[in-house]
């Protein structure tokens, strides 16, 4: 059976979703339930120092703070996750203190960052480990120059958390059981090759400076890069792309150098007439309490514009209760919400992916929810480099087989891309048909037929 959302009535989802639902943001001491911070006063788990020491690095960590909380089945599952994940192991105290250690199972923060075997599923065979070829379109290293008027620089492969679903775990963190990773961490020898670059790169004008994750530089970094690219007279907007403010809001109340950094960025590029902003990933509504909302004040005060990313993720965020309250809460901290993105078909997410007909149900269930400005706009990033695309605009769609292609006239004229859904969400006959690999590359084919004639 495919399995499809459902667009609730307005009815149904206000009985579920009360209107003013999104404006509770949790202040309870929650980190004291987990039995190793039961004594942890607020005053400690508001410090940045604090929250960065007692992070979550080992599964034996994970045992010791949870107590009585670690089953044995629970451990036994976490464990082979680690054998069978592409990603470190590393949490805040914030988030898997928010996690519900009583039905974990199911909870959908402990899915995004500590994943169990038992939630694996076998790759599609069109998996790629680099699914958005940014190695391919990298003039020097550690930049991908796809766009004609925008790059992507990637100043480091370290972060504050390390997310399951990462499209970029082919380098992101340490090596695991299952991948060696060519991580470089924040390798700054490197990054005046490509300020030389944009300097001579005179059609672009955006700098995403992503990785890893912008919480990871230091307070010097973080001005040393944004004055570099604020400096080549071309470039009028860059964007520091951080999960931080979803998983560690405490930095950005606490750590007063790092932020006065961001500030003198800021107000360097307003001074400039050029747009500094935060790009940040909420992807679950349970990521969201006071504790974001006090960075949040302190971010939009300081003039700091914030958009959110978020992941669709199977059994994370695949509801449309779940969509429509991330989008007004995020909104409501004024954080602008900008995509949802379908779940890249990198290794070790065949259980996070949805369906291309989810992304397209979902998109319909938000829009109208709230002002047009406040609503994500749902977009694939086509694997092999066709970048963004609105989830609406393929241009042919065999959903039984799961199979969708596009176009991307202006990024790479002339190419076909194809992006698929994942196998256990199609029919028992369609998935027999993935299992022939003759009878699937015929499948593919013949959807691109559609497309090229
Ligand atoms: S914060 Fe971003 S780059 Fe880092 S692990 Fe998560 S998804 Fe990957």
């Amino acid at each position: 059976m495919v399995e499809t959302h459902k667009v609730e009535s307005l009815t149904e989802l206000n009985q579920k979703l009360p209107e003013l639902q999104h404006r509770n943001f949790r202040n309870d001491d929650f980190w004291k339930s987990i039995p190793g911070w039961a004594n942890v006063t607020r005053e400690e788990f508001a410090d940045h120092m604090w929250q960065q020491k007692n992070s979550i690095r080992k599964i034996e960590q994970v045992r010791k703070v949870l107590g009585k909380l670690a089953t044995p089945e629970l451990m036994a599952d976490m464990e082979d996750g680690q054998r069978k994940t592409p990603m470190n192991i590393r949490i805040t105290p914030y988030i898997f203190s928010l996690i519900d250690w009583e039905n974990a199972w199911d909870d959908p923060l402990r899915k995004q960052f500590l994943p169990l075997g038992s939630q694996f599923l076998p790759e599609h065979p069109l998996h790629m480990s680099d699914s958005l070829s940014e190695d391919e379109d990298s003039p020097v290293p550690m930049l991908t120059h796809r766009y004609p008027d925008k790059v992507l620089f990637l100043p480091t492969t370290l972060c504050p958390v390390y997310c399951s679903y990462c499209t970029r775990s082919r380098i992101i963190g340490g090596s695991t059981e299952s991948v060696d990773k060519s991580s470089y961490g924040a390798n700054q020898k490197k990054w005046d090759d490509v300020f030389e670059y944009l300097r001579n790169s005179p059609l672009v004008e955006d700098v995403v400076i992503s990785g890893g994750d912008s919480f990871m530089l230091t307070p010097a970094q973080i001005k040393y890069i944004g004055e570099s690219l604020l400096n080549i007279p071309h470039i009028r907007r860059i964007r520091y792309a951080t999960k931080g403010i979803a998983i560690f809001p405490q930095k950005i109340t606490s750590d007063h150098a790092w932020f006065k950094a961001l500030c003198e960025v800021n107000e360097l590029g307003r001074s400039f007439g050029k747009s500094v902003v935060i790009h940040t990933h909420f992807s679950s509504p349970r990521e969201i309490t006071k504790w974001s909302q006090m960075a949040m004040e302190r971010i939009f005060s300081a003039g700091i514009t914030v958009r959110n990313q978020a992941v669709l993720q199977n059994g994370v965020n695949n509801d449309v209760s779940d969509m429509v309250l991330l989008t007004r809460k995020v909104g409501f901290m004024n954080i602008q919400p900008y995509y949802v993105y379908m779940h890249d078909m990198v290794p070790g997410c065949e259980h996070f992916r949805t369906t291309l007909r989810e992304g397209i149900e979902l998109e319909k269930a938000v829009r109208g929810t709230t002002a047009g400005f406040h609503t994500p706009t749902f977009v694939c990033d086509l694997p092999g480099g066709g970048g963004k695309r609105h989830v609406a605009s393929y241009e042919y769609y065999d959903e039984e087989n799961g199979i969708s292609v596009w176009k991307a006239p202006y990024v790479k004229p002339g190419d076909v891309f194809t992006y698929v859904d994942p196998i256990h969400k199609l029919s028992k006959e369609a998935q027999d048909r993935w299992q022939d690999p003759a009878t699937a590359k015929k499948m593919i084919e013949e959807a691109k037929k559609k497309v090229t004639g």
